[in-house]
């Protein structure tokens, strides 16, 4: 009985628990390919409004190249990557899984070696990564790195992370409120504004979501598996992975903030990807019939 006094003394305390769990519950999912279980409490389609106006002001400040034989190589290998996505996708049942991605493919002129992808699909390739890219297969091996982090709702898991139980309460309401629908346009633009702003503490005062937010070694490695298996099902050399990352570590210097993620070892991630290039091969294979 000592449990329902509690229960009925702090009806609050466990109505909030109660909220949390449910909505961890109904947060719980599986990464895609890997099928490991992650928890993300924040709506993508929130997180995603938040990016695009991260990515517009980007490109603002960082016009993008228009045309020429690099532009084309970014594009081709963007295109072929999403292809091998909705292939897998639409062959696993999940085509919804896709609904809030609007993919875009962009190369900004900026000697700096780094690329990203922010959540929803909005790619960056800077031209610096280009000479250690080398040729379609090594700009295959950095760009689906990249997509799978987006693939893998990475920014949301790490945010959610981030967020803690009280995070997650504060969401937990402004979801709630949210969902019991707009009385004037007034409300649902103020209901909108402090989902914002949870998200927005979420995230950790100043940071950027997705942008420059460092994943984990868990994430890096996550995305370097996922990565090969878009590679193998777009046709691309997989062997050009472990090279691509050898000179990537060979390049030491200034650290730009997608490579500022805490990232497997040199040795590990190589032996990694070696035991996952037959696995990949074979998705591939199966994939390309
Ligand atoms: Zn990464």
């Amino acid at each position: 009985m000592k449990t329902f006094r509690v229960f009925v003394k702090r009806p609050l305390a466990v109505l909030s628990s109660m909220l949390v769990l449910s909505l961890v519950i109904v947060a719980c999912s599986r990464v895609p390919f890997t099928n490991r279980r992650q928890t993300k409490l924040l709506p993508n389609s929130q997180i995603n409004t938040l990016s695009i106006d991260q990515y517009k002001q980007f490109l603002s400040d960082n016009p993008p190249v228009r045309s020429g034989a690099q532009l084309d190589q970014v594009r081709r290998v963007g295109n072929k990557l999403v292809q091998a996505v909705q292939k897998y996708y639409s062959t696993n049942g999940m085509t919804d899984d896709l609904k809030d991605f609007e993919w875009e493919f962009n190369l900004v002129d900026d000697p700096n070696i780094n690329a990203f992808c922010m959540p929803g699909g909005k790619v960056v390739v800077y031209t610096g990564i280009m000479s250690v890219a080398q040729n379609e297969d090594g700009l295959a091996v950095v760009m689906g790195h990249e997509i799978a982090h987006a693939l893998a709702h990475h920014g949301n898991e790490r945010m959610t992370q981030q967020l803690g139980t009280q995070g997650a309460l504060m969401l937990g309401d402004a979801i709630l409120t949210m969902r019991q629908g707009a009385a004037t346009d007034e409300a649902s633009a103020a209901r909108a504004a402090r989902t914002k702003t949870v998200l927005l503490a979420a995230a950790g005062a100043g940071a950027q979501v997705g942008l420059l937010l460092p994943f984990s070694r868990k994430h890096e490695s996550e995305a370097d598996q996922i990565g090969l298996y878009l590679m193998a099902i777009a046709g691309y050399d997989l062997n050009a992975a472990v090279p691509f990352w050898k000179r990537m570590e060979a390049q030491g210097g200034a650290t730009p903030p997608e490579f500022m993620s805490t990232h497997p070892s040199p040795s590990t991630r190589q032996a990694n990807l070696q035991k996952w290039i037959p696995e990949a091969q074979a998705i591939g294979a199966q994939y390309r019939k």
